[in-house]
């Protein structure tokens, strides 16, 4: 049953840099928590001890910080609580680890209620058993078939039970999967859901090694204690909603039980299967938010560092596996939040295409005042020890801003603004350097000295008054000047060119092309 508020949660496991899916998880629980006027909650999942990642934890916030997916409640970036007000919040501590103590007393209500019990087998065993399952050509499941044959405290007295728990710590609490039930579900996304009991396994709710509860477990007892109302995730714990549900039930909890949504998955270019964290360097694009520098040295490309707009990244992620039901294609966060909704997410795998990532990039980048541009361009000239004003560089990113997709696009598309052509493109000299083209250059050279002002408008017309006159031909004309003035065939008009880099360094170029062509 819904609770009245709605209050959902981002639950990542710090085992390494978050995916992009992951990403897109946390933003549409986001997304739904602002049009619902609801809390988001940060919860971070750490009791697998054995996949903890040292700075996965960082990672996640950082990576939500840089898309504006800010938590309202939860573990915050300073590793402390996103702000005072939920630090003494009720629901805290919103770290798993820092939670330990609490699980404990509900692994041990099932035990008692009979919806737990102690298993002893050693990984050995378990391992043994899968395979002599699997050589029969089945799929090992610790079903109620299974657990009636092994060491476990349903089939041993108490005492025996109590001298194997306090013997070592090698045991497991496994939860009691009832026999031959049909569980029936309903996900917001997908409908009614059922599943029988018989194929589920008694999954293990705690460990005694680690003196932990699995996620299972922790997951459950967290979106109960901290009352969850909606649990939107990925589509890869679709599987474990039956358990889920047995959980809810087992504890009595079953009217309070939130609402699941589970996101369909992120599909590679191609369709064929799962975009999964190798694909991005194989294929040569991003799949996580941010650069990730792994304790063991591998380096993963990220969105930013590639130069994306956290506005792109966040556009392109809810197109993943949400439409509109319109034709529009470019959102804001406000626009986001005003149009989700969970109804209109798909069931079907939504296919990443790197080119329309590209092109979302292109668009918000096309929307950036030059002014704005030029702020990120200037650190990029001054890298490359080239002095200029302000305004140069805002005229120049004017003119070439359209066929950039990243600011990084920027120097290749307008090096010749400040640095005259050194060599020629010889395949442009091959077709427009003729034996008469030295003769049109001086020409122009000519004309051009004596044009005043020196800016688009005169400069267009005192060529092209030159070229009626003179009985030429435009492409002739334009194309050698291009040479000499760029050095290659690219970027905007001539005359534009020509106004910003001034008179006297256009009659410098063409005289240096004389020279040298
Ligand atoms: N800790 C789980 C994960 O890493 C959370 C799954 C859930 O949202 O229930 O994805």
């Amino acid at each position: 049953m819904q609770t009245e508020k709605v209050r959902v949660r981002f639950a990542p496991s710090p085992t390494g840099p978050l995916h992009m899916g992951g990403v897109r998880t946390a933003l549409f629980n986001y997304l739904f928590a602002r049009q619902h006027k609801g809390t988001f909650v940060l919860r971070i999942e750490d009791t697998d001890k054995q996949r903890y990642v040292p700075g996965a934890e960082k990672y996640i916030i950082e990576s939500l910080n840089w898309c504006g997916i800010i938590p309202d409640e939860g573990v915050a970036s300073d590793g402390n609580m996103v702000s005072e007000a939920s630090s003494r919040h009720p629901f805290a501590p919103y770290r798993q680890s820092e939670r330990k103590h609490i699980y404990r007393e509900y692994a041990q209500q099932l035990i008692d209620q009979g919806d737990a019990y102690y298993a002893f087998d050693t990984p050995e065993e378990l391992e043994s058993y899968r395979k002599e399952a699997e050589g029969r050509g089945d799929t090992f499941i610790y079903n109620h078939a299974f657990r009636n044959k092994t060491a476990n405290s349903l089939n041993m007295s108490a005492q025996e039970t109590g001298r194997r728990l306090m013997e070592n710590n090698h045991w497991v609490i496994r939860f009691k999967i009832p026999v031959n039930k049909t569980i029936e579900m309903t996900d917001l996304i997908r409908g009614e859901v059922s599943v029988e009991s018989d194929t589920l396994d008694d999954k293990v709710l705690w460990k005694a090694n680690d003196g932990l509860p699995t996620y299972h477990l922790a997951n459950i007892v967290d979106d109960h204690l901290m009352e969850i109302s909606h649990v939107i995730r990925g589509e890869e714990w679709l599987p474990s909603l039956p358990l889920h549900y047995l959980l809810y039930e087992a504890f009595g909890w079953q009217d309070h039980r939130p609402q699941f949504a589970h996101l369909p998955l992120l599909l590679k270019p191609d369709g064929k299967g799962k975009l999964s964290k190798r694909d991005g360097d194989k294929l040569g694009f991003p799949v996580f938010p941010l650069e990730w520098n792994s304790p063991d040295g591998d380096r993963s490309r990220g969105y930013r560092e590639d130069g994306y707009y956290p506005e792109a990244f966040v556009n392109l992620l809810a197109l993943l596996g949400w439409n509109p039901g319109t034709e529009q294609e470019l959102f804001s966060m406000e626009d986001l939040i005003q149009s989700f909704s969970l109804e209109r997410v798909a069931k079907s795998g939504a296919r990443f295409n790197p080119e329309k990532a590209r092109w979302f990039n292109q668009q918000y980048l096309r929307s950036r005042s030059d002014a704005r541009l030029v702020q990120d361009f200037i650190p990029v000239l001054q890298s490359k020890g080239i002095k200029t004003t302000p305004l140069k560089a805002e005229k120049v990113v004017s003119l070439i801003k359209s066929r950039a997709t990243f600011v990084k696009d920027f120097w290749d598309l307008s090096h010749y603004f400040f640095v005259p052509p050194q060599s020629f493109d010889m395949t442009q000299k091959k077709k427009h350097w003729k034996e008469e083209t030295p003769g049109i250059v001086l020409g122009a050279k000519e004309v051009l000295e004596a044009c005043t002002p020196f800016d688009v408008p005169s400069i267009d017309k005192t060529l092209h008054e030159w070229i009626e006159q003179s009985q030429l031909k435009t492409g002739q004309v334009m194309n050698a000047l291009r040479l000499c003035v760029v050095g290659e065939p690219q970027g905007p008009g001539i005359a534009d060119i020509m106004a910003v880099i001034g008179k006297e360094d256009t009659l410098a170029r063409l005289e240096f092309a004389l020279k040298t062509l």
